[in-house]
């Protein structure tokens, strides 16, 4: 069955075609203290997230690559919300959003902001994948690191 009109409309909210047009934070770190680089075969989604790190923190994070909207709309939304966190600070946050996105804990909290929009990717199991993978990479990036 095709996603009803107003299904879609919710899911390509404006704040999504927005950070899709317009990606934040898009290209590479210099120098890239952290990289990492991951993908989603299920949609072809191709994501590498690069960090500048200074004393523990984020000082810089950017996103390269290619994939549908809903993934570049996440990778760019992410970028703003890990930039100037410690690497620990950052790991809590990607892994609110995943337990947010496999419907463990609801969608809400502090700092959610542009976040918020990608809750209506819930109602597309299938592009959940889409919308954790700069997370998952990002994760993996800075697991690698501690
Ligand atoms: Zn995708």
């Amino acid at each position: 069955m095709l996603p009803s009109r107003r299904m879609l409309e919710e899911l390509y909210q404006e704040i999504i075609l927005d950070h899709y047009r317009r990606p934040r934070n898009r290209g590479k770190a210099v120098p890239a203290d952290l990289a990492y680089k991951d993908s989603n075969p299920l949609c072809g989604d191709e994501i590498e997230v690069t960090a500048t790190l200074v004393d523990g923190k984020i000082k810089d994070i950017k996103f390269d690559g290619h994939g549908c909207s809903i993934c570049l709309a996440s990778s760019s939304i992410m970028t703003g919300k890990l930039v100037g966190k410690t690497l620990a600070e950052a790991l809590n946050y990607i892994e609110n959003f995943q337990k947010m996105m496999r419907g463990d804990i609801p969608f809400g909290g502090k700092e959610m902001g542009d976040l918020k929009a990608l809750e209506g990717v819930l109602k597309f199991p299938v592009r959940v994948k889409c919308a954790t993978l700069a997370w998952h990479t990002a994760h993996r990036g800075i697991t690698a690191k501690l």
